[in-house]
């Protein structure tokens, strides 16, 4: 293994901690249920009176308000969304690290952190296991097909001396190091950066690809909406080729499309790679997110209620191929 790459970490060193897990969502339902079911450690969870909350109830958990979960654990981890995060963090949680003497404070994401919109105590380690992977995923992943994923970790602030050691501890907690898992060793920041630019570049690349291709297929070469739309995507096709690419390798499963197909594929690929404006694009995508400025603009279009980002919903989902999509689903009855 490189210097980079771990499979393995030691679960003792959290086996006579209480471990709170804030926030019964996404993660914190998929990596609760894995650090306790799978390997019996000492999880509590702490959220709102929600579905949640009953949720955690019935998959068998001791649930407390937030607050008081963060006094009892040694352990915390932030699994609530990035945007109410520093919220709860300062409001609900920090109190109660200020009484202790040692806490270990774990996050998912690094936003918060890069960005300085939480603070962390003085005497807590402050560590990152981010899943590449949604919750649901990691649930199917780990406690049906027993395999590992991949997580990134960082350490912001190493109090005890062995916060890399509790991050290593916790992703084999949560299931990463099962055959075919692994961590890489990174930072809040730059899992910050690639976690933001393949949402703000790969994927409205891909939207952007695909609106904008329905619209010239069926109003200017008379394609069907409903042969567009399933060439598209709702075929499922990409899923697969997605699958391929990662089981197999990016270009190694090229070859399993027909020589006509790689041949399209490549010669186009090479003209687009081949445009500056294209790397140039990457650049202005990544420096919005490295100098700041795009979570600034997120924050104030939270501060103003959401108009821009509830005005680009509509258009999007009020877009040709949206109705058009509508309609296919309903009479292949995927949607009611
Ligand atoms: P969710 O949207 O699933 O929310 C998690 C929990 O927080 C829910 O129980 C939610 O309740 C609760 N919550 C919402 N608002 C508040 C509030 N104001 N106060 C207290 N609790 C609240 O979050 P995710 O699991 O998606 O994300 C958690 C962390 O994991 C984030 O840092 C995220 O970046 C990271 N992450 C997420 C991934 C994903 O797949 N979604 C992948 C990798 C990392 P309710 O259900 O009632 O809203």
């Amino acid at each position: 293994m490189s210097g980079r790459l771990f499979l393995d970490g030691d679960l003792k060193l959290l086996k006579d901690k209480t471990i709170a897990v804030i926030g019964y969502g996404n993660q914190g339902r998929a990596q609760a249920r894995i650090l306790k079911e799978l390997n019996g450690m000492n999880v509590i969870v702490g959220n709102i009176r929600d579905r949640g909350w009953d949720q955690a109830v019935s998959d068998g958990f001791k649930v407390y308000e937030i607050a008081e979960a963060a006094g009892l654990a040694d352990v915390i981890m932030l699994l609530v969304p990035d945007e109410v995060a520093p919220e709860v963090y300062s409001k609900e949680i920090l109190p109660s690290i200020e009484k202790k003497e040692f806490c270990i404070i774990d996050f998912a994401s690094g936003y918060n952190i890069t960005y300085g919109y939480i603070r962390p105590a003085s005497n807590s380690d402050i560590i990152l296991v981010a899943p590449r992977m949604i919750g649901a995923g990691i649930l199917d992943v780990v406690m049906v097909k027993g395999k590992g994923y991949p997580v990134l970790l960082g350490v912001h602030q190493d109090v005890s001396g062995k916060a890399w050691d509790y991050a290593l501890s916790l992703a084999k907690g949560i299931g990463a190091f099962l055959p075919g898992g692994v961590a890489v060793k990174s930072s809040f920041e730059e899992e910050t950066l690639i976690d933001l630019f393949s949402e703000q570049f790969l994927a409205p690349s891909v939207i952007a690809s695909m609106v904008a291709s329905f619209e010239v297929l069926t109003e200017e070469y008379g394609v069907s909406p409903e042969a567009a739309l399933l060439e598209l995507y709702a075929s499922g096709e990409w899923s697969e080729v997605f699958q391929a690419i990662a089981e197999k390798g990016f270009f190694k499963q090229l070859r399993y499309h027909s020589r006509t197909s790689q041949f399209g594929q490549l010669t186009n690929a090479r003209k687009m790679y081949s445009d500056p404006e294209l790397k140039e694009k990457i650049r202005e995508t990544l420096n919005k997110i490295y100098d700041g400025s795009f979570a600034k603009e997120w924050a104030i279009e939270q501060t103003l209620g959401n108009p821009v980002f509830n005005r680009l919903w509509k258009i999007f989902e009020e877009c040709r191929m949206s109705r058009a999509e509508e309609a296919l689903y309903r009479i292949l009855k995927r949607i009611e």
